[in-house]
């Protein structure tokens, strides 16, 4: 296997019908751009070129794993061209200590991306996502941001928004991919999608997990082995919730949950809690709303891991 990993895009295809041969056939080259200009310039020639191309843009921060793996796949499912950042935002943070302390093991995550057959990786600098003259904007997120994570994260979807939108306007992409696993993230893109011009459409895939039922998280690495195999029990508390809510009241199904959460030694509930999905408001009844879903943040081992599952789909 090889790559590129040069400052700025040197490459060009003067002959794209090379690049899908390559894409299609091989699958082992990944150009690795850093400079926004140089991502922006590459991808406006892929269109020139062949206008009908489909790009497909999964936004990271690094310290990949299968989760993140199964969204490059479904991107290159669907789109012709894959496009994957791995950005650890700063205005997403809260404590400087946790950006400081996010994992960055870069080779790992370029081999992923080649394994899974990623096309273009964007390596950012601050400097390239946020330029001297960006002003961070405030984005009407019908108080969505301050719900449930956001309550105990001022700030951290205005982050998120930020670079996105930032992201957008870079790749203009065609679709963008998200986990479910952050489920308050996809409420959020859907939301800033709603609010700018030419945004891409939304995916959401399904969350990854491990064997055992825990989602899979870049934070996972931070439990024991033990204490990784046990917190098993938090996809446990969410799938024996729904099976009960055929028998009980969702009120009555969220205490038992509850009560068998707080059995676990080392557990600690940040929420639980069932929601609307279009509002992020709570609701005690599933007939409260058209759509419903169970948002958990347990914190065991002192790390924070979120979880959720949906109670009524959409429609
Ligand atoms: P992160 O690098 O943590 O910002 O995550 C980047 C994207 O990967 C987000 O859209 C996450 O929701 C998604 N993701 C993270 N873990 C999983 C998982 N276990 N299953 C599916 N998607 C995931």
């Amino acid at each position: 296997m090889f790559y590129n990993c040069k400052d700025t895009a040197v490459f060009s295809y003067n002959n794209h019908a090379a690049l899908l041969y390559f894409k299609y056939f091989f699958r082992i080259y990944m150009h690795i751009i850093k400079a926004s200009d140089d991502l922006s310039n590459y991808l406006n020639s892929i269109r020139t070129d062949n206008p009908k191309v489909t790009i497909g843009f999964v936004p990271t921060m690094g310290a990949l794993h299968a989760g993140h793996a199964s969204l490059v796949e479904a991107s290159i499912t669907k789109s012709d061209i894959t496009v994957c950042s791995i950005f650890v935002n700063p205005t997403q943070f809260g404590e400087m200590a946790d950006l400081e302390k996010y994992p960055k093991p870069i080779e790992k995550d370029i081999d992923l991306l080649i394994k899974h057959g990623c096309d273009v990786l964007f390596l950012p600098k601050y400097e390239d996502v946020y330029p001297k003259e960006y002003v961070q904007q405030e984005f009407d997120l019908m108080g969505i941001d301050h719900k449930i994570e956001g309550a105990s994260r001022p700030g951290h979807f205005q982050g998120v928004c930020n670079v996105l939108y930032r992201f957008f306007k870079i790749v203009a992409p065609d679709e963008a991919y998200f986990g479910q696993k952050d489920f308050q993230q996809t409420v959020v893109a859907n939301r800033l999608a709603a609010l700018i011009d030419s945004p891409p459409k939304i995916v959401i895939v399904p969350i990854k997990r491990e064997l055992s039922g825990l989602a899979m998280s870049s934070r996972n690495i931070r439990l024991s082995d033990k204490g990784r195999n046990n917190a098993a029990f938090i996809y446990k508390a969410l799938t024996d919730l729904v099976s009960d809510l055929n028998e009980m009241s969702l009120v009555d199904a969220l205490k038992k949950a509850k009560q068998f959460i707080e059995a676990q030694k080392g557990a600690r509930i940040d929420y639980f809690v069932a929601v609307d999905i279009e509002t992020l408001e709570e609701i005690t009844s599933l007939d409260e709303c058209d759509s419903a879903a169970l948002l958990t943040v347990i914190e065991y081992e002192g790390v924070r891991l979120l979880d959720n599952i949906i109670l009524k789909p959409r429609e």
